[in-house]
């Protein structure tokens, strides 16, 4: 049996959740396995319901009072527990900022391998290997777990949503959670912003240096507004007090592996592409031809960033609204 752990934001599910299930049921095909989905904290029967939509075979979750907000250990303890209640040899998470945190905690719980950032369906001819992403995205590895009980966190956005509408049993699970799970409690968690967020987001318009201060933003966050993306920066950008610290992508930040990463007056350095070079397509505008992210680009436009960013406003507004 395959246990997913479906994490959710304000009660509602991430991208990266059904990602994870069309990704476990992927995986119980070729093992000829089922899965059985996992929600903690508060999340309505309706929202449960659409887990099955892509392919779970049942959904537990877990709902008492003391895991309302995410902790990483009494999660940890959830997850483990409800992996043993199910006999589950397979557990996946996705590598979200949380899964980040449980995945390590559940496998040394259950005393499994562990092949975190995994980019690729699980080989399982005559073992069980996985590729991942390496040395913050600059290279992949491939791992083989073999342990019985196996732990793999997916990176968001590796691994299409398919839908495979079941009607799935839905149930409460109420493990016992020790009281020294909960040395730390979560009091309030207030929201920074409602913009899309980051890791999840499909799209990422980036900004740096080359936009000069943080008056000319504006014209970043009305391309992401049109193409529903989200914002992102270099660190000297952030380090500047220009944009919030949580914006900040790379090495010292956060990693990202959107479908599409536009870099606007970024020059390319390693410990900036070390948290984008995982996205799908890379488009670069600077106005420097030799700028070192040119030789990371899928696409580039050489030029000055304040007369290509209008340019591209026009055309993506022009273009949304002929989908419209
Ligand atoms: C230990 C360590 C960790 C680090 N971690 C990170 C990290 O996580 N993330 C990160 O981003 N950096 C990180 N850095 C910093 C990194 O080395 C670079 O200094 C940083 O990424 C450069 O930011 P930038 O490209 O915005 O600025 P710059 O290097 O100043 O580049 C600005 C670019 O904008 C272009 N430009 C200028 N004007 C225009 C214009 N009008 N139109 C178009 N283009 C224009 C220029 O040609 C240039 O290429 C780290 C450094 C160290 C030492």
């Amino acid at each position: 049996m395959i246990l997913v752990y479906a994490e959710n934001t304000l009660g509602k599910f991430k991208k990266s959740t059904f990602e994870i299930v069309s990704y476990a049921c992927a995986v119980a095909t070729k093992l000829n396995d089922s899965v059985t989905v996992l929600s903690i904290g508060d999340v309505s029967q309706d929202e449960l319901s659409k887990l099955g939509k892509y392919g779970a075979s049942k959904i537990i979750f877990s709902d008492h009072a003391t895991l309302k907000s995410f902790n990483v250990q009494p999660y940890a303890t959830v997850i483990a527990e409800a992996a043993k209640a199910e006999g589950a040899e397979l557990v996946i998470l996705s590598a979200s900022f949380s899964g980040k945190g449980l995945a390590p905690r559940v496998a040394v719980k259950l005393e499994a391998g562990l092949a975190d950032n995994a980019v690729d369906l699980p080989v399982t001819d005559g073992g069980f290997s996985v590729r991942k992403g390496a040395f913050s995205g600059k290279a992949f590895a491939v791992v083989e777990i073999l342990s019985a009980v196996k732990v793999i966190s997916v990176m968001p956005n590796s691994y299409k949503v398919v839908e495979n509408p079941q009607s799935p049993p839905v149930t409460k699970f109420e493990p016992q959670v020790p009281e020294k799970d909960f040395a730390v409690i979560i009091k309030e968690t207030v929201r920074a912003t409602d913009k899309v967020s980051l890791p999840d987001a499909e799209i990422v318009i980036s900004a740096g240096r080359g936009m000069k201060g943080p008056e000319h933003w504006g014209m970043i966050e009305e391309l992401a507004n049109i193409l529903g993306a989200a914002t992102a920066c270099s660190k000297p950008v952030s380090d500047a007090g220009w944009r919030p610290h949580s914006e900040h992508v790379g090495q010292t930040g956060i990693a990202i592996s959107p479908n599409l990463y536009v870099a606007i007056g970024i020059s390319g350095a390693i410990q900036h592409l070390a948290g984008v070079s995982s996205s799908k397509v890379i488009v670069v505008i600077n106005k420097d031809p030799e700028a070192p992210f040119f030789k990371s680009a899928d696409y580039g436009i050489v030029g000055d960033a304040f007369e290509v960013l209008p340019k591209l406003v026009e055309a993506a507004k022009a273009f949304t609204a002929g989908q419209n």
